[in-house]
């Protein structure tokens, strides 16, 4: 049987790391703060935003919510978010998405204050990433991967990785972060041919497809690191992966578990961006406010 690959402990190191980190800062005077906007009352937003406010209580971080109508406007909007983005006594904002229709995203991804961005919706955090640049707030999705990868050891560095996804959320910025740490990284699609080929060929597997138990013992070799980044649901409470985990357990070397894998380490790591986000407000070149004269 495979070495199963679970979160728990991932999380568990993460939380100590920042435990510390967090009582250093209100050591230092500054509470660390997170402001969530929730817009309307869809039963998923909820539900996960009530387990980000419990981790961030459990974790000394003070959560800040704001609940705005369904239909609130463009503008109404905007007018919130630059109040969350220019008080200083909040650190991460935090919006859930999808935003309803007369929000438009693709602008409002570029006002949220970048040094703030905890999930990563500016451009300028997701340049940063394709840019190779590891040091500001990083997607939480992605990060728990490299997180998962991390604390088991699995050495990266001229290793061949097929991740099959090309999405901004996961695939994609995955696909760099990998590329930083010296893998050779194969990045598959929908229109990728010979798919099953392709991925037996990977030393480390990575799914993030969106099809439940699409990976099954085709794609995968005695040698597969097999990470599940699917959250599928499979219509009677329970979720799933990705990967089709009991048919392929006994025959790769490690596998991530679904629940219990990638999927639960992401809010923790939504915190860390909180404190990421603390270090990099203390650095001009973050704010929006910065101004090249200020150089001069
Ligand atoms: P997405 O935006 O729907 O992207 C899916 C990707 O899979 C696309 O690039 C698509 O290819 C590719 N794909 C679809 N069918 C395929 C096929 N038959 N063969 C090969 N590639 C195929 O999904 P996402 O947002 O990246 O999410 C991926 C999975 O991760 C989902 O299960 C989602 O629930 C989960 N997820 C988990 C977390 C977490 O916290 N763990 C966070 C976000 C997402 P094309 O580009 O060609 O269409």
């Amino acid at each position: 049987m495979g070495r199963i690959l679970e979160a728990k402990p991932v999380i568990q190191t993460i939380k100590e790391d920042l435990k510390q980190e967090i009582n250093g800062f209100v050591e230092s005077g500054i509470k660390p703060s997170l402001a969530i906007i929730r817009v309307g009352n869809r039963p998923d937003d909820v539900y996960y935003e009530n387990s980000i406010v419990k981790n961030c209580e459990s974790m000394g971080i003070w959560p800040q919510r704001f609940i705005l109508e369904q239909n609130i406007s463009m503008d109404d909007f905007i007018e919130v978010l630059n109040i969350v983005n220019a008080e200083p006594r909040i650190h991460g904002i935090m919006i859930f998405r999808p935003l309803p229709r007369q929000l438009d995203e693709e602008i409002l991804q570029h006002i949220i204050d970048p040094a703030k961005d905890i999930d990563c919706m500016n451009p300028l955090n997701q340049a940063k990433v394709f840019a190779g640049d590891m040091s500001g707030l990083l997607p939480c999705t992605p990060a728990a991967v490299m997180e998962t990868l991390k604390y088991y050891q699995i050495g990266l560095k001229g290793t061949h990785v097929v991740v099959v996804g090309r999405s901004m959320v996961v695939g994609k910025p995955l696909s760099m972060m990998l590329l930083k740490e010296d893998s050779t990284v194969t990045i598959c699609h929908s229109k990728t041919q010979n798919l099953p080929e392709v991925c037996r060929n990977a030393d480390i597997l990575v799914a993030a497809i969106g099809k439940a138990k699409f990976i099954d013992d085709k794609y995968i070799s005695d040698k597969s690191i097999v990470i599940d980044v699917g959250i599928n649901d499979t219509g009677d409470g329970k979720i799933c992966g990705d990967v089709d985990f009991q048919a392929v357990v006994n025959k790769v070397q490690a596998i991530t578990p679904v629940p219990g894998g990638i999927g639960s380490i992401t809010t923790t790591l939504l915190l860390k961006n909180v404190v990421q986000a603390i270090h990099l407000q203390k650095s001009r070149h973050y704010r929006n406010d910065f101004n090249h004269k200020d150089l001069h």
